[in-house]
């Protein structure tokens, strides 16, 4: 991508993943079937997880995880402000409270000294976000879950391929939601997986992402089968379908090579910006592997006389796409009125979401498009600087 727009973001769909989509219509079998299966033990052996539950999206796992593990009415579920607002929306889903807490500026990450002051009597479980791909103070956070008897469901709508000391992101919670929405670091367009060592909150998972219904599609129209089910609980409609998987399928055998790519990006973007006063990179903690699903700079507004908006905009006239991670929920007006969230409130997620701008990164933006990229950057805060 030398010349010309460079999006912020393009999947990487070969003619493997065409192909087994067109097989998978042949086949005549299109919703949850045998290519699902398979995605679900390739994932599940992968990450290394005893169970893997294939979904329709990261927020339907985050919902069936905590549907699973009980959480409801009355219950508070603590997750870092700095997130998509899925993951606390699905808090809401379930009649209990998300509770919103701060995050380190080091890593964007839930704050576990601040988790911690947020916790009250009715806490029953947290959500740790793996920000831009990059694991959560695990130890940390286990160490007061364990002490509170607090349920872990990790977001790792980021980490899929992330590591925390040695260990696979999707091992270290109850539970673990993935994301295969069309701009993560693998995709089925929509889809997600839920990964457990829990077999009982696994089968509870499928359970609930089926109508409740005690046998799946598979089952219900094979010969093996029979039109015979009962439905265990009132559950959604949140199963992947054997055309996304079949995406799937080959998206996660091209994933440690995405992620190899990622690395060398994120270096490179380092080798390029590491000069620029006026930026702060991000930067990997030496205890994990990153899966540097984003790139996000953050500009200091006290050394730059343009704000993050005017920077953005910037970049679209060179022709470079960039977003935002993001809005902290507390800001949303559905958050403020119905929690009394007010600015303010997170000191750190402020000033983070004040000059995050999360640049291009994805396999094909290509070296030549990561140094247009780059050099934009550099280029923009040394005309705006103070
Ligand atoms: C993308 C994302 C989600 C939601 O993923 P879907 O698969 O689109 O439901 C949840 N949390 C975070 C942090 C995300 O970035």
């Amino acid at each position: 991508m030398k010349e010309g727009f460079i999006p912020f973001f393009v999947p990487s769909i070969g003619q493997e993943e065409i192909d087994e989509v067109v097989e998978t219509l042949r086949s005549g079998w299109l919703t949850s079937g045998p290519r699902v299966a398979r995605l679900e033990e390739a994932f599940r052996a992968y990450v290394g997880s005893g169970q893997a539950v294939a979904v329709s999206s990261c927020t339907a796992g985050l919902h069936l995880a905590l549907a699973a593990l009980g959480i409801g009415p009355g219950d508070e579920v603590v997750t870092s402000t700095l997130t998509f607002c899925s993951t606390a929306n699905v808090v809401v889903h379930l009649g209990a409270r998300p509770v919103l807490a701060d995050i380190g500026l080091d890593d964007y990450n839930l704050d576990p000294a601040d988790l911690e002051r947020r916790l009250t009597p009715r806490t029953r479980a947290v959500i740790p976000v793996h920000y831009g791909g990059q694991p959560c103070r695990m130890d940390e956070i286990l160490a007061i879950a364990r002490q509170h008897k607090l349920a872990v469901v990790e977001d790792a709508a980021h980490a899929v391929g992330a590591e925390y000391r040695g260990r696979r992101i999707g091992v270290l919670g109850d539970a673990a939601a993935f994301s295969f929405y069309a701009t993560k670091n693998m995709t089925t367009g929509e889809g997600g997986m839920v990964t457990s060592d829990d077999p009982a909150l696994a089968e509870r998972v499928r359970l609930l992402s089926l109508h409740g219904m005690s046998r799946d599609a598979w089952g219900r129209y094979t010969d093996q089968g029979s039109w015979y089910y009962e439905v265990l609980a009132p559950g959604y409609k949140y199963n992947l379908t054997d055309i996304q998987a079949a995406l799937g399928i080959h998206q996660l055998k091209k994933l440690e090579g995405f992620l190899g790519v990622r690395q060398r990006y994120a270096d490179l973007y380092r080798r390029h910006l590491a000069g620029v006063e006026g930026v702060v990179l991000p930067a990997a903690r030496p205890e994990v592997r990153h899966a540097w699903h984003l790139y996000p700079i953050r500009l200091e507004a006290e050394r730059l006389t343009i704000d993050r908006a005017r920077f953005i905009e910037l970049l679209r006239e060179r022709g470079i796409g960039a977003s935002v991670h993001f809005i902290p929920v507390h800001l949303h007006p559905w958050y403020r009125e119905q929690y009394g969230y007010k600015r303010g409130d997170f000191p750190q997620a402020e000033a983070a979401y004040q000059g995050l701008v999360s640049l291009p990164l994805y396999p094909l933006l290509g070296e030549e498009g990561l140094a247009r990229v780059a050099e934009a950057v550099a280029d923009i805060v040394r005309q705006h600087r103070r």
